[in-house]
């Protein structure tokens, strides 16, 4: 097996894309995109770096969404700098049509929030209809259900929708960094592929088990695991010499159906030998790769 087999991307059309993949010092912020539906654009985070390839994509879909969701995984500037632009161009592009409904932790969807509320944007709600016309809208969800924060206020949004096909409201809080709080993770449902999103994360805790649950009572499902890793040893992120094990006991303990993308990546050069050595008995581990959007 050659080391290209390593970096291409697995064949299957419900993985997710990147619009970046490495760490935030680089100039590939980890960002990713999917369309779970024809008339759907998602994004997970959203670098200003990242700005003119979202751009592109929601330019060439035009005609076809009416829906734009951001499922953000905490406030670094490599994950969060661009909300508001994105917002700015979608309510251009779409003509106020549609908005950018923000998905995450109550710490990240409180705090974006206060700090990103558009000035000068169209502002109004009405409590009776619990209707709103701001540009940007965010969701959060606890064990208690689910809110939307508007003008620093909560608003219980039983009512409204946030729901959907592919995403069944789980937000999986986990740790990154002490000085920002609310990092977290997701799970997306696809017809046969369930994918679990770490974000930047320093623990897998949160992970393994919920991984495990899943497969147990989801035995028909591909279960794809994106997780954050780095070469060096740090403080806010996973290490790889400390995960490879723990990823390789769950590849053991799950079989086949289970594969993991690593993204947020430094070092390349020193993963890929180790990622060689793991699918030497079949592939189930690869390094998550940029599309190429021209902008
Ligand atoms: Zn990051
Ligand atoms: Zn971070």
């Amino acid at each position: 097996m050659g080391s290209e087999k390593v970096l291409s991307k697995s064949q299957n059309h419900e993985l997710l894309h990147f619009l970046g993949v490495r760490t935030g010092s680089t100039t590939s912020h980890n960002n990713a995109y999917f369309f779970p539906t024809p008339d759907t654009m998602v994004f997970v985070d959203m670098s200003l770096l990242n700005i003119p390839k979202a751009k592109t994509l929601l330019k060439g879909r035009k005609d076809k969404i009416n829906r734009v969701i951001l499922y953000l995984t905490h406030l670094h500037a490599d994950h969060a700098s661009g909300v508001v632009p994105l917002a700015i161009y979608i309510k251009n592009l779409f003509k106020n049509k549609i908005l950018l409904e923000v998905i995450s932790s109550p710490e990240v969807a409180r705090a974006a929030s206060i700090a990103l509320t558009l000035e000068g944007g169209k502002m109004t709600f009405d409590s009776e209809t619990k209707k709103m016309d701001e540009v940007l809208r965010f969701y959060s969800i606890t064990d208690k259900g689910a809110f939307c924060y508007f003008e620093g206020v909560d608003v219980e949004a039983e009512s409204l929708r946030f729901k959907y096909p592919w995403f069944h409201g789980e937000i999986i809080p986990t740790r990154h960094d002490a000085r920002l709080t609310g990092a977290c993770g997701f799970r997306f449902d696809f017809w046969k592929t369930t994918v679990f999103y770490s974000g930047d994360t320093n623990t897998l805790e949160p992970f393994s088990p919920r991984i495990q649950e899943y497969c147990d009572t989801a035995m028909n499902k591909e279960v794809w695991f994106y997780v954050e890793t780095r070469v060096n040893d740090s403080k806010r992120h996973l290490q790889w010499e400390k995960i490879r094990l723990e990823l390789s006991l769950l590849h053991q303990f799950i079989g086949k159906r289970f594969h993991v993308v690593l993204m947020h990546y430094n070092q390349p050069g020193i993963i890929i030998p180790d990622l060689l050595e793991l699918n030497k008995d079949g592939h189930w581990i690869e390094l998550a790769e940029s599309e190429v959007i021209s902008t």
